[in-house]
């Protein structure tokens, strides 16, 4: 079943196909229906499943379609969330659904253990979506920072956690404070007699969506992130098309110039590779791209603009030489692989220049990427000193031994 079929506009089907969401996962194609009719659901899901655009793109169709309230618009969406995790990922996850959405939803995860005066300035500018942990929420609307006369819709994430962590009074206080008439989701991996109770308390005739025991949703693309210092990524990219036997990849590089260069070198050293850029004749595009679809070339070294037109099915390995410079365009190149039921792997290469820079692709991607670095491979470029006037430090590269050493090192941690 395809997204729109549930009913969904425009700007939402844009955000979940830049996302790379195929389908609607069992708790979606289930909870949906029923959160836009406007019932109370009771979703039975675990993480993993899908279940936050279960509830999220929902509320965001209903925050959008109602009529324009008052400016500061007040809160409007209160989720409860047991950690400061889901809280940041919720967060993130609503704000990466509204990125096309034609009215500015302003999204704020409150938690326990951060900056409490930054979250009260964020308060005090508006917002219409609040991710919290309980305590947190209770003691900024002890300070009478937050008000909850507003909120249509309560969302409770992972309940049975928040019950097992002890938050029942915390829940309780909150609750009260709600204006009786909204409608409440509740989400929770199983329907405990605890969680049950709860429902029974605080939701109104509530239906149930209940994917207990749905594996995980398989993530399509595996993302990978590898430290590398700029001048080694060539080395690196030769290793791994060697190691991990990458029978053909698309590279994404920052320029024309890069694009030529970087083909040229990896053919030299006997690895079949051609640039693909914009300055290639149409006549020449063409050969290029039939070469690499019928496997003469391994690596096309492409620049954004000039792999818009590619389209290759079964494509099964991306590299991000250069970053893009969007999270959009990350989520494009990535989407390149991992198609028609294939699965797919994305590297990005960063080194310790572009890594703030990545950082924020991944929290407009909703997404959260270990670092690896590989043997042999190690950054040795130290961030550059801030001391006004210090030339950029270059670390000691390491010797045979210091990598033994270290490799000892991290086997022992491992043990
Ligand atoms: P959640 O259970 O909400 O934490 O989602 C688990 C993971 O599945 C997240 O990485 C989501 O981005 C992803 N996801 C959610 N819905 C879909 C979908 N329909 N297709 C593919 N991935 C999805």
């Amino acid at each position: 079943m395809p997204f729109a079929a549930l009913g969904l506009p425009d700007y939402l089907l844009r955000a979940v196909a830049a996302l790379t969401y195929q389908e609607p996962t069992a708790i979606q194609a289930q909870a949906i229906p029923h959160v836009l009719a406007g019932r109370d659901v009771v979703g039975v899901a675990q993480t993993g499943t899908g279940k936050t655009a279960a509830y999220a793109l929902p509320i965001l169709l209903q925050l959008n379609a109602a009529a324009r309230p008052a400016s500061p618009q007040p809160l409007q969406v209160l989720t409860v969330a047991p950690t400061r995790e889901l809280a940041l990922q919720v967060a993130a996850a609503f704000r990466a659904y509204a990125q096309f959405s034609p009215r500015k939803v302003n999204t704020l995860a409150v938690i326990g253990g951060e900056d409490l005066e930054g979250q009260i300035r964020a308060l005090r500018r508006g917002a219409q979506v609040i991710v919290g942990t309980p305590g947190r929420l209770l003691d900024l609307i002890e300070r009478g920072e937050l008000h909850l006369a507003q909120v249509q819709t309560l969302v409770l994430d992972e309940a049975d956690k928040l019950l097992d962590l002890g938050f029942a009074d915390e829940l309780d206080k909150l609750l009260a404070l709600l204006p009786p008439k909204r409608q409440n989701l509740l989400f929770s991996a199983t329907f405990s007699p605890k969680v049950a109770a709860l429902s029974e308390r605080f939701l109104s005739d509530p239906v149930r969506a209940s994917v207990e025991g749905e594996l995980p949703v398989v993530e399509k693309i595996v993302q990978r992130v590898l430290q590398v210092d700029r001048d080694r990524r060539r080395m690196l990219l030769q290793h791994l098309l060697e190691e991990e036997g990458w029978k053909q990849v698309l590279v994404f590089v920052a320029s024309k110039v890069a694009a030529r260069n970087l083909a040229a070198k990896l053919d030299r050293e006997g690895i079949s590779a051609v640039g693909f850029h914009g300055d290639l004749e149409q006549e020449q595009r063409l050969e290029a791209l039939r070469r690499f679809k019928n496997q003469q070339t391994r690596v096309l070294v492409a620049t954004d603009v000039a792999a818009r037109g590619i389209d290759i099915e079964q494509l099964s390995c991306v590299v991000n030489y250069d970053l893009p410079r969007s999270p959009r365009e990350y989520i494009h190149r990535i989407g390149r692989t991992g198609r028609a039921g294939h699965k797919g792997l994305a590297v990005s290469f960063v080194d310790p220049d572009s890594e703030a820079h990545f950082a924020l692709i991944e929290k407009r991607a909703a997404v959260s990427l270990a670092r690896e670095q590989i043997p042999g491979f190690e950054p040795i470029v130290l961030p550059a000193a801030k001391t006004k006037g210090a030339p950029a430090v270059k670390g000691r590269r390491k010797s045979k031994k210091d990598k033994l050493r270290a490799a000892a090192a991290k086997a022992l941690a491992q043990d």
